[in-house]
Order: structure tokens, then sequence, then C-alpha cells
């Protein structure tokens, strides 16, 4: 039988653990801050716990983190890891320092089942849920190998649900993480510096706002459901009127007082001046700011990035009409570590690979 993985655990669950095996609560503490404070993969190397105890622990549990396979820095400082969290799968994770932050940007599931039309990890196809230990195991890692800058202090100042999968589509396991990552006692991030981007599974994202609110991003990417439909076919399910209404009740509970719409420019399908006068008008009642993605090509991907002066005209209009528009810098492209260029290793269960293998993509030009 395998053992306990320690990792999985919120503080409170390690608590509970501990008392059910009859240990006091305050000793879950010491182990949970040896954890994630200090990057203990063994209870060997816990001296202030009792031989004794220390030997009980590694009859019943565990602290799995996943296997680093690779490491590779891009010529902009970009990091990128790949681990193995199974024989058959590999996730990604990438470090992006900038000026005063750093931002890991952490994988929630192998490959992701949404099947967005411009990402390279949706065309993968999906294998599995990650495990919580295996979400926090990218932070531990990430931690780990980066080590501090010269004050002592942690180089990770942000991190961002958005590597592989739809951290929405793996709920429990997410929020378990992220409240490790929020816990003073682990990583210590604070709300507004933890950012959870989602394509918009509603019903997961109104649980979100009660049991973890976090900053939030949203994978907006059409200013109509007619373009949205096809690129993002989660969008006949949860249409955009809908996702509007659902991001309206999170700003409620919401640390930050405004919700980032991502909105990824694909030339001649979401990026005709018309769509950004149709965004200024849909987003009217929303406190907002828009981010524009350059769309990262990967082989076989159908798509085109909008030109720079496409870009800076749509980011004008937006602007004009009183929102505040960011164009995302990309980053870590010689390693391919860019957003939505994250692949992994995915065994894929869904034969998606063979789909898109043998699809065309002249309905979506057309739009
Ligand atoms: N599943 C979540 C988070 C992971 S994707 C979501 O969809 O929001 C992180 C971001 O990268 C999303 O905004 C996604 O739309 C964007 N993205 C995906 N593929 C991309 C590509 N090829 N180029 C640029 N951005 C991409
Ligand atoms: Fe999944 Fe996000 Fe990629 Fe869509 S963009 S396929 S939701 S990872």
């Amino acid at each position: 039988m395998s053992k306990i993985n320690l990792l999985d655990f919120t503080l409170p669950e390690l608590g509970e653990y501990f008392a059910s095996i009859n240990e006091q609560k305050f000793r879950a503490v010491q182990v949970y801050r040896w954890m994630h404070i200090y990057g203990a993969d063994n209870f060997e190397a816990m001296t202030d716990i009792a031989k004794t105890l220390r030997a009980k622990l590694n009859e019943v549990a565990e602290i799995r983190v996943p296997i680093l396979v690779s490491e590779n820095k891009a010529s902009d400082g970009v990091v990128k890891w790949a681990l193995e969290v199974d024989n058959h799968n590999k996730i990604e994770t990438v470090f992006i320092p900038d000026n005063d932050r750093g931002t890991l940007c952490v994988s929630s599931q192998v490959g992701c089942a949404l099947e967005c039309q411009f990402c390279s990890t949706g065309r993968q196809g999906f294998n599995r849920n990650l495990t919580p230990g295996e979400i926090v195991g990218q932070l531990w890692w990430a931690n780990k190998r980066l080590g501090r800058d010269p004050k002592g202090e942690k180089l990770i100042t942000n991190v961002v649900m958005m590597g592989m999968g739809e951290p929405l589509a793996n709920y429990t396991s997410v929020v378990a993480a992220m409240k490790t990552m929020l816990d003073d006692n682990a990583y210590n991030l604070s709300k507004k510096k933890l950012t959870l981007s989602t394509s918009g599974v509603i019903p997961a994202l109104d649980r979100l706002k009660d049991d973890c609110p976090v900053a939030l991003a949203v994978s907006l990417h059409a200013s109509n459901d007619a373009v949205r439909d096809v690129i993002i076919p989660i969008n006949k399910k949860y249409p955009i009127k809908e996702l509007l209404e659902a991001c309206r009740r999170y700003l409620a509970k919401s640390p930050k007082d405004y919700v980032t719409f991502e909105y990824v420019m694909l030339e001649g399908v979401n990026d005709k001046l018309e769509h950004a006068h149709e965004l200024v008008e849909l987003a009217r009642d929303i406190s907002c700011k828009f981010n524009l993605i350059p769309f990262n090509p990967f082989p076989n991907s159908g798509f085109n990035s909008s030109s720079r002066n496409q870009i800076v005209r749509f980011q004008k209009i937006l602007q004009e009409g009183g929102y505040i528009t960011t164009v995302r810098k990309t980053r870590g492209e010689d390693i391919d570590a860019a957003c939505g260029q994250l692949v992994g290793k995915v065994k894929d269960k869904t034969k998606r690979q063979e789909k898109w293998n043998t699809r065309s993509f002249g309905v979506i030009k057309q739009i």
C-alpha cells in the first residue's frame, strides 16, 4: 500500500491527520513548516522532532515531490522545469523574473480536456488531474532550485495558475494547493499575488469566491459568442453573458477590485477593430482590465498572431473606451515556455491528437 503523501494536505488537514495517529496538532505545524518553508522531503531532516515520531511518520507517511527531469534557462532569465508526476506523464512549470517580481506559472492538470483551439496544451489531450501535492510540488521545486536573492528573500513573489490545464476543472486539488500557497506556515503568498486563470467554468467560479478567493483572470479571447463558441468550446455551455455575470458575483468577494480579461490576438479571427468596439460595450458594467496576449505559435496550430500594428490599434480602442489595457510581453520563447506552449508529456486518454491531425481549420479563418 502506498504511503500517505503529506504534501497533499492543507495545514488543518495535516492537523487532523496527526490527531488520527494520536499525535498533537502543533507537531503538524512543525512538519508543515519543514516541508514548505525549509524544503524538507524527508523526516530525518526535521531535527526538532523527536526521533520516535520521525520513525513513526516514516512507517505510514512520506513527502513525495514530483521528479525533476529537466531544467531549461532562456536568454531572458525565464526558467522552465519538466516534472515527472508518474511513469507516463510530465508537466511543466515556468519562472518569469521581471524587475522587482518573480512569477511562477503553475500547472493544474496533465493536459487539458477543454480543447481551446489556439492552445498547445489543449491539443495534447488530457490524462488526469494533478493531486494537491503535485501542484504545490511545483512551487516546492522552484523555490529549491532558485534559492534566495542576496538579501535572503525568496525569488518567487507571485504565482499564476496559468500552466497546463484548467484549474477550475480540478477544483478540490487546486483549492487545497492554493491554501498551502497562501498559508503563513508555508509559502505565505498574499491573495492578491496568487492569480487563477480560467476559461470560464461558471459553477466552480461561484464556489471559489467563498472557498478561496484569489485574484481572477478570465480567458475571454472573443467579443461575441459566435467567435468564442468556435475557439473555446466550453463557451457553448457557459456563454459570455453568463460568464460576465459570474465575474460580477466573484468581484464581490475578490481580493482585487477588478478582473483581468485575457485576450489572445489571433489574426483575422478575433482581432478586428469592430471586435475591440464590441468589447468596449460588453464589459461596460464590470470592473476589469484587459491583457492582450500575442498568440504564441506552435507546430500546425493553424493560427497566426495579429501584427504588432493591429495589436496597438486594438489596444488604443480599448483604452479610449476607458479600460486599462496592457500587452503581454512574450517571455521564454527560445525554450518554448510562453503562454499556451506548455506541453510536457501527456499520455492522452482522449484520442484528441488523432482528431486534430485530421481536422481542417478553414471554418475558423472565415469568422
Ligand atoms: N486553462 C486556463 C489556464 C491555462 S492557459 C485558461 O484557459 O485560462 C493560460 C493562458 O494562456 C490563457 O489565457 C490561455 O488562453 C492562454 N493561451 C493558450 N494558448 C495560447 C497561445 N498559443 N498563445 C498565447 N496565449 C495562449
Ligand atoms: Fe485548457 Fe486553458 Fe488551454 Fe483552454 S486555454 S485548452 S482551458 S489550458
